[in-house]
Parts: structure tokens; C-alpha cells; sequence
């Protein structure tokens, strides 16, 4: 791959170079064939190189941060240093495709982070650092992190940012002791859904009273505005959850008016589900798009008037997501022809074409709606799935059957679950440290959580199947209890 351009090798010498390094994934040396009803028959190698399945690739111990990089000399989206504290999620929210393909989860220790902040402050100049991960309270070491943080750095006056806070009141003395002496704008909020009973179904159990007490201690302490986000289109959502979205939001701001007068405010964000690959949402269709647009006109028309802000995504970009996130080959004719009629910069709204692509299906013979909102059944080949991230398909299978029966299910920190990474990467398990990754560490006489070959349900949601509630309450609700905190606590 070094040599000069004169002496490298073909095309096809390089392809199946590239397909003999683990995890990596050559097209063209996989042929598909497809069944009458237009669904994926087989995904079949058509090279010895090629293995039937490609495995992901994990870094057993995440090197230290990037630390000396270039600096735009002009302002752009997100000016400030980055820097990833953890990689993975164990929460599990069903429709989160990071939190099933970024797994396991893996830590960086406190004083490499910190370290990396001192650097890049002296090499890039930057006043604003952004630790970076999929569920930051979750970092074991997010409280020494914020206090040693705000220790070294609070005189200079820099911002530190902490996004993907889990909704309770510890991120709230997170945020308090990094933004102090700071102007507090706003505070974000990710429920994803309005409902206890909603939230069960996404496998993200926050009840609506622990938001709600936490929205007042959130504008106790001086911000103004909370920004809350909600999904629509989930599984089993009835209108009576999104009647709840209004509900909730209008509760939200009912606590911060009682705590700051009219200075208080609520943003609420709205974007429709779009079932992801390698999630147990894989197989659910996407909502109709009457109902989608019966839905969010539901939330214009109560989502108005003073301290409310709403916004929403429109229906049509995100169905151009859904198509391509399902996708099989036949969209990479859609893709060229729908740029050849004009399709450019999709992601602006204002040049998004979406004739364009409707056109390119018409002309080639295919529907969007098959792509995104056909239910697929369990035995269906997916385009995908000789991609391999790790997961066992029995593991997605269990938190899909879950997802219709209300089951929720722990955070794997808590209790593993064997979805597949421990299998699959033992040996690297071995080599990294015994703190280093959430998954349980292997060999004997090692501190571990239980193990369980299938993920067991903390219990299930009592409206949804009554038959099945009592099965396991004496396991606790940790996630309730955010047992990551209290273990901090302790
Ligand atoms: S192996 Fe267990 S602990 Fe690790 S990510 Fe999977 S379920 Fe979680």
C-alpha cells in the first residue's frame, strides 16, 4: 500500500489485499441475490479473500487523545476541543444504533483526560474544551473529573462542556459546579419519549416525576431554559403519547415558572423515529406519513405561546434517511440517478430535492415506502448482515420481543447480558484492564456482575403485559435509582 504510484498493485490486487485485513469490508467481492418479493435471498462471498461474515474491530485500550491538531483560522461548527472520555454505552435504549455498535464500553482514566486538556489548551489556544461521550454521567469518573477540572482550570475562565447527561438531579451538581459564576442559557434533556410506559417500550426508564423534579432543580439553580428532545413514530405510540410530549412540556414550564416567573422557557425538539440497522428497531416499519403529519401538526397546534419553542424535523428529509439507512445495492443506481437530476446538497433544507428523489425511484422501479416502512420479519436477510458488530442476532431478537412486551432490561454495567461482544472478543477483554472496559473481566477469582446468557427483563411494563409483571420484582429498578451516581456517592 507504501509504493509509489507507479508500482501499485491493480485495482483488483488491492481490493483483495484490503479484504484479508480483519475488518474490513470490500463490496465488491460479495454477490447479492434477491428473492421474488424483492428482498434480500443471499449475501454470498465471490473471493476466497472474502469471509462470509466481516467482524468489527474494537481498540482493546483507547490511545491517549489527539492533542496537537489544526486550528481554523475562521469561525466553524463546533470550535472548541473535543475530547472522547469513554467510547461505548451499556444503557441499551433500543432505538440508539451508537449504543448497539460502539459497545463495549471502554474508559479513558481521568488524568490522561485532564492532561489532554492542559495540552490542548497550550498547543491550540482554545477556550472551550467538550468532553465527549455517549452517556457522560456514566463516566465512573465524571465527579473527579468535573472537580479536578473546574480545580485546575475554573480561574482561567475556561468552558468546559458535558453533554449526553442522564436526566437526574446528579447531573444537575455536575453541570452547577462547571458552569458556575458562568451565564446559564440552556440545560438539554434527551426523554425520547413522553410516557413511562413509552419509555419502558425504548428501554430508556426515566419516570416523568424524576424529569419533572429534576426541570425544578434545574431552573433552581439559574438556567432559563430547559431543551427537551422526543422522538415520534416509536413502536406501540399511540396519540395519547404524543398528546403526552405537549403535556409534559407544558408541566416543564408550569415548574419553571413557579421557580423564575416568565423568565423561564422550554425549546422542545421533535424528530420521527428512523429504525437503525444493527438495533432491535431493525425490523420495525417506520411510522405513516399521514400519521406522522397528523402528529406534529397535534404538537404545533398545543406546543404554542409564551416560553414554548417548538421545532420539528420535516417528514420528507427524514424519510430520505430511512430509505438510505435500510437501504440495499439497488439504492446506489437511486443515489446516482437522484444526484444526476439534481440532488446536491440534501443536507440544507433549503436545497433539499426531494422530487429528485422521487423521480430516481420512479424510474428505477422502486418505492421508498418498502424501504422504510415495511416491517421485516425476523427470518428476513438484511442487507447488512454480513456485517458483523459484534452482537449476537438472538441478543437483538430477545430486545425486540421486548420492546412489544414492555420489558426493560438493565444496564449491562449492572448485569451482563452476553449480547455477543464478550464472545466475540475475548482475548482482548484479557488485555485490558479489569476497569478498562464495562464488560465483565474474565478469569478467576476476578470482581465481575452476573453474567446471564439472555438479557432478563427488571420487570415489565404493567399495562403493556399485565400476565408478566411480578416475574422479577425483586430485582431492582437500578436505572431509577442511578446507581452509577450513588456509587460515586459512596
Ligand atoms: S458483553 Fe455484557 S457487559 Fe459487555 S456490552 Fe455485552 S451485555 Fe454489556
Amino acid at each position: 500500500l507504501q509504493s509509489p504510484i507507479s508500482q501499485s498493485p491493480s485495482r483488483h490486487t488491492l481490493l483483495e489485499a484490503l479484504a484479508a485485513i480483519p475488518g474490513v469490508y470490500v463490496p465488491a467481492l460479495y454477490d447479492v441475490s434477491y428473492a421474488a418479493d424483492g428482498t434480500v435471498a443471499a449475501v454470498t462471498p465471490n473471493h476466497p479473500a472474502a469471509p462470509a461474515e466481516v467482524l468489527k474491530r474494537v481498540v482493546t485500550v483507547l490511545p491517549p487523545p489527539v492533542t496537537k491538531f489544526i486550528v481554523p483560522f475562521i469561525n466553524v461548527v463546533h470550535n472548541r476541543a473535543a475530547i472522547e472520555i469513554m467510547r461505548g454505552c451499556t444503557r441499551g435504549c433500543r432505538f440508539c444504533q451508537a449504543g448497539m455498535i460502539f459497545r463495549p464500553v471502554r474508559e479513558r482514566p481521568v488524568d490522561e483526560v485532564l492532561q489532554a486538556v492542559d495540552e490542548m489548551i497550550e498547543h491550540c489556544g482554545f477556550e472551550e474544551v467538550s468532553f465527549l461521550s455517549l452517556s457522560s454521567s456514566d463516566y465512573s469518573y465524571v465527579e473527579e473529573l468535573v472537580r479536578r477540572t473546574v480545580e485546575r482550570h475554573g480561574a482561567k475562565k475556561l468552558s468546559v462542556g458535558l453533554p449526553s447527561l442522564r436526566i437526574e438531579s446528579f447531573s444537575v451538581d455536575l453541570m452547577d459546579l462547571l458552569e458556575k459564576g458562568r451565564r446559564r442559557s440552556g440545560f438539554t434533556f434527551a426523554p425520547e419519549a413522553a410516557t413511562d410506559r413509552l419509555r419502558d417500550v425504548i428501554n430508556k426508564p426515566i419516570a416523568s416525576a424524576e424529569l419533572l423534579a429534576t426541570a425544578e432543580e434545574v431552573y433552581k439553580r439559574g438556567w432559563t431554559t430547559i431543551k427537551m428532545y422526543f422522538m415520534i413514530g416509536h413502536p406501540t405510540q399511540t396519540l395519547e403519547d404524543v398528546q403526552a410530549i405537549a403535556d409534559l412540556s407544558k408541566e416543564v414550564l408550569a415548574v419553571g415558572r413557579r421557580v423564575l416567573g416568565k423568565k423561564a422557557n422550554v425549546r422542545i425538539g421533535v424528530s420521527t423515529l428512523v429504525p437503525k440497522p444493527h438495533t432491535p428497531f431493525q425490523w420495525v416499519p417506520m411510522e405513516d406519513e399521514r400519521v406522522i403529519n397528523a402528529q406534529i401538526e397535534l404538537l404545533q397546534r398545543e406546543l404554542r405561546g409564551p416560553g414554548i419553542h417548538f421545532s420539528w424535523n420535516d417528514p420528507e428529509e427524514t424519510l430520505v434517511e430511512a430509505f438510505l439507512t435500510r437501504g440495499d445495492r439497488r439504492l446506489s443506481d437511486v443515489i446516482e440517478l437522484a444526484w444526476r437530476k439534481g440532488a446536491k446538497l440534501e443536507g440544507w433544507g433549503e436545497y433539499f430535492n426531494f422530487p429528485a428523489w422521487q423521480d430516481a425511484f420512479a424510474e428505477l422501479g422502486l418505492d421508498m415506502d418498502w424501504y422504510a416502512r415495511r416491517a421485516r420479519a425476523l427470518d428476513e436477510v438484511l442487507p447488512w448482515e454480513h456485517i458483523s458488530a459484534g452482537l449476537k442476532k438472538q441478543f437483538l431478537v430477545d430486545e425486540y420481543v421486548h420492546t412489544y412486551q414492555g420489558g426493560v432490561v438493565d444496564d449491562c454495567r449492572e448485569h451482563c447480558f452476553s449480547c455477543g461482544i464478550l464472545g466475540y472478543f475475548k482475548e482482548q477483554r484479557r488485555d485490558a484492564p479489569d476497569a478498562g472496559w464495562g464488560c465483565p473481566s474474565l478469569g478467576r477469582g476476578k470482581e465481575r456482575q452476573p453474567v446471564d446468557i439472555a438479557p432478563i427483563p427488571l420487570y415489565f411494563n404493567d399495562d403493556m403485559s399485565p400476565e408478566l409483571t411480578g416475574q422479577f420484582d425483586h430485582r431492582v429498578p437500578q436505572r431509577r435509582e442511578g446507581t452509577v451516581s450513588k456509587r460515586i456517592g459512596d
